[in-house]
């Protein structure tokens, strides 16, 4: 997508301050933290919102989770704990339309978030 911001920082063409990255998915501070560790998880392959995940795309999300684990261990917040959240559409307020989860940690993290 030509003028998607996610795309343009998979590409490099706009740089992050990257955590992981391989073929499929890139992890990079978030650039508003709203914890101690804030970081985006994101396909490398754009897909505007979790409505357009279908059997064709679903294999970066299955990639994406197995990887998390190992994420988590090297941000050092596998034992202390993490919240993981995908905003999708208006009333959830998605500001970047590429799906993206976000990784918080490093402080507690009250529910529901509100
Ligand atoms: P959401 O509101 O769920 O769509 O989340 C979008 C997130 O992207 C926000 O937390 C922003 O702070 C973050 N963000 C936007 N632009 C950048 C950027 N260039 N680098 C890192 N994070 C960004």
């Amino acid at each position: 997508m030509k003028d998607c911001i996610f795309c343009k920082i998979a590409k490099g063409e706009i740089p992050s301050d990257k955590v992981y990255e391989d073929d499929k998915i890139l992890v990079f501070h978030d650039i508003e933290p709203e914890a101690p560790v804030h970081v985006l998880i994101i396909p490398k392959t754009h897909i505007s919102t979790l409505n357009e995940v279908n059997e064709g795309n679903s294999g970066v999300f299955s990639h994406m989770f197995e990887k998390i684990p190992e994420i988590a261990n090297t941000l050092g917040v596998d034992s202390s704990g993490y919240r993981i959240v995908s905003n999708c559409g208006k009333d959830a307020l998605q500001s970047v339309d590429h799906v993206h989860f976000h990784l918080l940690a490093k402080r507690s993290l009250k529910w529901p978030p509100g």
